[in-house]
């Protein structure tokens, strides 16, 4: 195994993830659950290259291929991969999701033209609900959770109360940075304390290696640093991005992506101006901050 190759990791009987190195932008995290006769799958990858890796790797496990495929939420790296297992799989999501993708469209090739993502066919869940949904993989209860508007507006938890594993999808980035510009900080806050309700012993985060509830902490801290600096700078006057430029980052600044700060900012400017949680940013002028913060060099999708 290289360093920059898709692994599994097993942390309960027929509960894999499948971690893709290093986590950065595109590199997103899936899993599956299988008891030998049925799969379930959580969230696929950025490019059909990868989703066939992924689908590679669940017949290698020796598990047929999932009839269910559930999508942490709409985002491109987590939801491109989608056609590769329809029309055997059924795509389950939050009734936003299934809004979201299908108004994101074709976004990802947009903002990296020079990406092969391969043939992707947007694949919208088409079993979608509100709350929650539990779903069964033969003895294994697969509870799918939203927890509100946090990362995006159509987030879902994958809880295994059993095995006590919970897959948090974008919510957490294990050793990178949050990112809030589709979803909202007040929110993000409040699905930590669902996440920690849940009681997980391992926590499948939607990028990087698998970690503990402790991630939940460090996150914490991010976003109340955010929330902050966002009160701070806006009483001073100043934009997102001189925010963003004069903060210290502390522990975070050894975080992947650490130029997402300032989308986290434009996002707690939009809340403490009182907009909605999850509405819409200027998103091509968030991007265009964040190569600011990034020394003027073009956020890459690294799929
Ligand atoms: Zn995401």
């Amino acid at each position: 195994m290289t360093a920059d190759r898709p692994y599994l990791v097993e942390p309960a009987a027929g509960v894999h993830a499948y971690v893709q190195p290093d986590g950065g932008w595109c590199l997103n995290n899936a899993g599956f659950v299988t008891d030998g006769g049925r799969t379930l799958l959580v969230d696929t990858a950025a490019t059909e290259r990868r989703a066939l890796a992924l689908r590679d790797a669940i017949t290698a496990a020796g598990a047929p291929l999932p009839r269910t495929v559930v999508n942490t939420h709409h985002h491109g790296d987590h939801t491109y991969g989608n056609g590769v297992f329809t029309p055997g799989a059924l795509v389950v999501g939050h009734d936003n999701a299934r809004a979201e993708q299908l108004a994101a469209g074709h976004q990802l090739e947009m903002i990296w033209p020079e990406t092969d993502f391969g043939a992707i066919e947007i694949t919208a869940p088409d079993l979608t609900y509100s709350e929650r949904l539990t779903l069964h993989v033969g003895e294994t209860e697969v509870q799918v959770i939203h927890p509100g508007v946090a990362h995006t507006t159509g987030d879902s938890v994958v809880w295994l109360p059993r095995q006590r594993v919970v897959f948090t999808g974008d919510l957490v980035f294990a050793g990178g940075t949050p990112f809030l510009a589709m979803g909202s900080l007040a929110g993000s806050l409040r699905a930590l304390r669902v996440l920690r309700s849940l009681d997980a012993e391992t926590v499948v985060p939607g990028h990087g290696p698998l970690t503990g509830p402790e991630a939940y902490d460090a996150t914490e801290r991010y976003l109340t640093w955010v929330g902050e600096l966002a009160r701070e700078g806006r009483a001073e006057g100043l934009t997102p991005l001189e925010t963003a430029r004069r903060a210290d980052p502390g522990e975070f600044g050894r975080w992947r992506e650490s130029e997402r700060l300032v989308a986290n900012l434009h996002r707690a400017y939009a809340e403490l101006q009182g907009r909605p949680e999850g509405a819409p940013l200027d998103i091509l002028a968030v991007l265009k901050d964040m190569t600011v913060m990034n020394g003027g060099a073009p956020i890459l999708c690294h799929a």
